[in-house]
């Protein structure tokens, strides 16, 4: 485990080097007149941090070519510090952003990075399975659907009132599945008497009990009448689906969208958590199997979701060489190579560390995640990745592999869902300590408050001698 943090983690550059005030989207690319104005940033608005402007690239399905991924490098290291981040709806972010925003954006675009149309951009927020049409459990190849759903999303005008926040989730029941986010729509493919059919439900995940089913032929339509149901009943400041259903009863908004699309009743049940979250907390690490036989992905994490750009660059061009020209990003704020030949499997993992990737599952650091913190963020009590990777060097000494949250503070940028185990920072280097617990809201049960890092990976080492859900 390197001891050199600067080492390991791309370096930010100083805060002077940066504007600090908002950017105004490009005159020449209007957005459209928001309903529900967004503070995060998008390719085409750069949102000013601690470190410089951040611009957020969404990908179709997490997908990405070897040639953007190299323009994204470049952009990155020619107008901004360097540093690339793999977020948790597995798409990519730059930061540190200096006063060449309309340089790095025109670059990004050139790459065909961009949305549809500019008021597009913020609602492509479409999340597939990171193996979606490769995977070996998979009933659906979620992809022709997928590219359906996004450009309705980009092209129909009064999506474009969405919250830059609102999203859907399209699940082929693939073994490689994030199935712990909530999403406003969850589409879930499920076998019902011999037929393949969307299973579906609103403000939560495809664990959970379906409101209703489509036929395959239905699920874009399906999308539609739920989106604009949605803009026909919320108000302004009900920018998410589970702020509507607070008060409007779900079945009443089903009723209504069978009113628009054909519903099947369901009898199939939801998605097993337990196996699913388990293995996936595996299968995005290392060498898999796909359906195609002879061909793996390979699975490789960024330590704490960070890339600089010689990483990328590297992945990119394995990519090219080895597999098919492709990298995919996970919501686990990993990547993986799809269509590597089994023979060279061995060969592209060797290649994948000596770029500084993690691709052991037995890798204490690949099971940490940590926001930004305090050296970046202004509300960070504490510098999260620096003590993510002490933690991590503690963990692996005793032999531990936990999935643990660091959060600068309590609006959880890093995480979607709830880890097995969150440190939530107070001040400079100490953090309160919850185990997850679905009889509890937010981080679960409070077990010890004002830890030292120190004293937090002595405590687990302590706990793992009981049963830990990890
Ligand atoms: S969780 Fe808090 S400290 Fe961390 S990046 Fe988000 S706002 Fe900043």
């Amino acid at each position: 485990m390197p001891s050199d943090k600067a080492g390991i983690i791309p370096r930010l550059r100083p805060r002077s080097a940066f504007p600090t005030q908002p950017v105004a989207p490009l005159n020449e690319r209007p957005m459209s007149t928001a309903l529900r104005p967004s503070a995060c940033p998008g390719l085409l608005r750069i949102v000013p941090a601690l470190d410089g402007g951040i611009c957020r690239i969404k990908l179709n399905g997490g997908s990405i070519s070897a040639a953007q991924a190299e323009a994204v490098a470049s952009a990155a290291e020619r107008f901004a510090g360097g540093v690339i981040e793999a977020t948790n709806r597995a798409n990519l972010q730059i930061r540190g952003i200096g006063s060449e925003q309309t340089a790095l954006i025109d670059s990004l675009l050139a790459a065909g990075l961009g949305p549809r149309t500019a008021a597009g951009d913020d609602v492509r927020n479409l999340m597939l399975s990171p193996s979606a049409g490769i995977d070996r459990q998979m009933l659906l190849d979620t992809r022709p659907l997928a590219e359906q759903i996004l450009t309705t999303l980009q092209s129909h005008e009064r999506f474009h009132q969405l919250s830059a926040k609102f999203a859907v989730q399209l699940d082929g029941g693939e073994i490689l599945a994030m199935l712990e986010h909530p999403h406003d729509l969850w589409l879930s493919a499920v076998e019902q008497e011999g037929e393949c059919v969307l299973a579906f439900g609103l403000a939560g995940c495809p664990t959970q009990t379906p409101s209703g089913a489509v036929r395959l032929e239905d699920g874009h339509s399906l999308v539609i009448a739920v989106l604009e149901l949605f803009l026909d009943l919320a108000r302004p400041d009900q920018t998410r689906m589970r702020h509507l259903l607070a008060e409007y009863p779900v079945a009443g908004f089903v009723a209504q969208v069978a009113e628009r699309v054909p519903l099947l009743s369901i009898v199939s049940g939801s998605r097993d958590t337990n196996s699913s979250v388990l293995h996936s907390r595996v299968l995005h690490i290392g060498a898999h199997p796909q359906r195609e036989s002879g061909r793996v992905y390979v699975g490789a994490t960024p330590p704490l979701g960070r890339l600089d750009p010689a990483m990328l660059r590297g992945a990119a061009q394995l990519a090219r060489e080895r597999g098919d020209g492709s990298l995919r990003f996970t919501p686990w704020q990993s990547l993986l190579l799809p269509a590597i030949h089994e023979r060279d499997a061995a060969e592209v993992i060797h290649s994948l560390e000596n770029l500084r990737l993690r691709c052991s599952a037995d890798d204490a650091l690949a099971h940490l995640i940590a926001c930004t913190g305090s050296a970046g963020c202004g509300k960070g009590q504490s510098d999260t990745k620096g003590d993510a990777l002490q933690l991590a060097a503690l963990l692996q000494r005793h032999g531990q592999i936990l999935n643990v949250h660091l959060s600068g503070c309590a609006r959880s940028c890093a995480a979607a869902h709830i880890t097995p185990v969150t440190l939530l920072a107070v001040s400079p280097g100490h953090y309160d300590l919850y185990f997850r617990d679905a009889a509890q809201p937010g981080f679960g049960a409070l077990h010890a408050r004002n830890l030292t890092i120190e004293a937090v990976a002595t405590l687990l080492d302590a706990r793992s001698r009981s049963p830990l859900d990890a």
